[in-house]
């Protein structure tokens, strides 16, 4: 949406803010195509064959993997195996074939590198989920290569001397990996969604961003920019000073807020249980040294993502075990292998379906392969006896009372508490009747928003509907909520939902009685928390219940806070 002011150069954009946080500076917008001139001046470019032109493509891939590497030995964590990844997709000898193959029937050394890529990318974008997303990274180094050739510079950021605003159309990993916050004040994309690179990689270096900001690429370029990373506006012609001042406002807010050191509680005395995502016993026990109140959801397929064989029992007793230690006297949701569409595992995912997002994913693994589950239970078992921790284990995936039904008797025979997550609309529609079943329930928003939006939660140009605040989504967590009410029975929120400090008042609102995000979020939300009474919450649900569209309850939620 662009908002414009007639009488002035005021503009106003508005995307998916997807980390808080203000920032004011010049826009700096990233060229992401390679210059046509260069390609046609390049032509066939006059190889005397095809071999010849095959090691011309060797030389150009070689010098964009070997960039990649650079960066990544520049780079840590999650940004530098990102940048791993993509030199290893540049030296990728099935594109190499392809381009061989392509040159052997006469076609030219770039159309032969776009048919190859092409054909990749095909590939992934058909098997969905994370694969869909190394389509992305696929066309990056496309025009990397092609930009080799031609001898242009490689599309992409080329950081600013001074601290700037980036605007891109999407972030490839190669430029967001090697981003220095330093220099670079905040991210703005056309495209991308929430569990983009570009968010993923704006979380972890804490850069305010916003994405889905149609028109962005439109602004002049340099021009000062007020970046707003809670409102997700994006607004030219700001008085400068004005924008300092708000910036730093902005800065001791968020001092404060990194300050907090918990329980989570309104300020007339509610108490709400703040948890932490967890997919190991390493972060397990970085997240344990943090103010949480225990772990709301343990992804335990995330141990298995490089599996070929299922662990034993007592192997996987002991990975389950290294996350429950640290919790000792609090407590851990340990969530069953969520394996399939976007979580492939080699030992447990069903090859070749038409929609894996739709298939035989999750808990539905079981119902042909019974013993998988059930060796799963005796492991989580096993953990929750030798340390001792309250293991709480829950199902994904569930779809009716039946499935929870069968479940929650099976957690419950080894002596555990039974739940199951609500990420598919019929599970919040029957909210009630599953409470009849299980001991809790913990909504999945990133699915249940998939689901029923029917969108794709990777899908980078559909972010204004991957968004836990459109109202569809929320009427069926305040349903969910609602029965857990009637129950007297705990409902958290364990999806990025939770991690968002304005929505966290409106699910606690609604009822919800836990919030269970990434350890980087507990802070600003249980700080946030902290600052309101209930009443403030059951408003702002009341409100953002009632809004049309994402970007209107938001605004309602905000100016509830004043
Ligand atoms: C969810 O769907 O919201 C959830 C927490 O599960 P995952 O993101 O692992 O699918
Ligand atoms: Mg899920």
């Amino acid at each position: 949406m662009v908002t414009t002011d007639a009488a002035s150069d005021d503009r106003q954009l508005r995307g998916t803010p997807v980390v808080p946080g203000l920032a004011y500076g010049p826009a700096l917008l990233v060229r992401t195509e390679v210059a046509e001139q260069a390609i046609s001046a390049y032509g066939d470019g006059g190889h005397a064959d095809a071999d010849a032109a095959l090691a011309a493509y060797d030389t150009a891939a070689a010098a964009v993997a070997e960039g990649f590497e650079a960066k990544a030995g520049r780079a840590s964590g999650a940004a530098a195996e990102v940048l791993t990844a993509s030199a290893g997709l540049a030296r990728d000898k099935g594109l190499r074939g392809g381009v061989k193959k392509r040159l052997g029937s006469g076609e030219d050394l770039i159309a032969a590198v776009r048919g190859s890529v092409e054909q990749f990318v095909g590939v992934f974008t058909s098997m969905g989920g994370l694969m869909a997303e190394r389509a992305t990274d696929l066309k990056d180094i496309e025009k990397r290569v092609v930009a080799r050739l031609v001898g242009e510079p490689e599309p992409g950021v080329q950081l600013p001397d001074e601290p700037a605003v980036l605007v891109a159309e999407d972030l490839a990993p190669a430029d967001t990996a090697g981003l220095d916050p330093a220099v670079v004040l905040a991210l703005v994309t056309e495209r991308g969604g929430s569990t983009s690179h570009t968010a993923i990689i704006a979380r972890q270096l804490g850069l305010p961003c916003i994405v889905g900001v149609a028109g962005a690429l439109e602004l002049a370029a340099g021009s000062p920019v007020l970046v707003d990373g809670v409102a997700g506006t994006v607004a030219t012609g700001v008085d400068p000073d004005e924008a300092r001042r708000l910036v730093e406002e902005d800065r001791v807010l968020r001092a404060e807020l990194e300050s907090w050191t918990g329980p989570a509680e309104t300020t007339d005395g509610t108490r709400v249980k703040v948890l932490a995502n967890v997919a190991d016993g390493e972060s397990a026990a970085a997240a344990a040294a943090g103010p949480v109140e225990g772990v709301g959801l343990f992804r335990t397929e995330l141990s298995f993502l490089n599996r070929k064989d299922e662990p034993s029992v007592e192997e996987q007793a002991d990975i389950y075990a290294a996350v429950l230690d640290p919790f000792e006297g609090r407590y851990v949701v340990v969530r069953t292998l969520d394996a399939g569409s976007d979580k492939p595992i080699a030992f447990a995912t069903h090859e070749g379906e038409e929609n894996p997002a739709l298939g035989v994913r999750g808990l539905r693994l079981s119902f042909d392969n019974p013993g998988l589950l059930e060796r799963q239970l005796d492991g989580i078992a096993r953990a929750a006896e030798r340390t001792g921790t309250e293991t709480w284990v829950m199902a994904p995936m569930v779809a009716t009372v039946a499935e929870a039904r069968d479940f929650a008797e099976q957690v419950r025979g080894r002596g555990l508490k039974a739940g199951v997550m609500v990420e598919v609309p019929s599970a919040a529609l029957l909210a009630h009747r599953m409470l009849e079943a299980v001991d809790f329930l913990s909504i999945g928003t990133n699915d249940l928003t998939q689901y029923a939006m029917a969108t794709d939660r990777m899908a980078t140009d559909l972010a204004h509907l991957t968004d836990p605040w459109q109202p569809a989504v929320l009427q069926l967590v305040a349903i969910t909520a609602e029965a857990g009410k009637q129950a007297g029975k705990p409902v958290g929120v364990c999806g990025e939902a939770a991690a968002d400090p304005l929505l966290a008042l409106v699910l606690v609102g609604m009822g919800i009685t836990s919030l269970s995000m990434a350890a980087a979020a507990v802070r600003p939300v249980g700080a946030q928390l902290s600052r309101v009474s209930m009443d403030t919450c059951e408003r702002a649900a009341e409100a953002a219940l009632a809004a049309p569209d994402p970007l209107t309850a938001r605004d309602a939620v905000r100016a509830l806070l004043g």
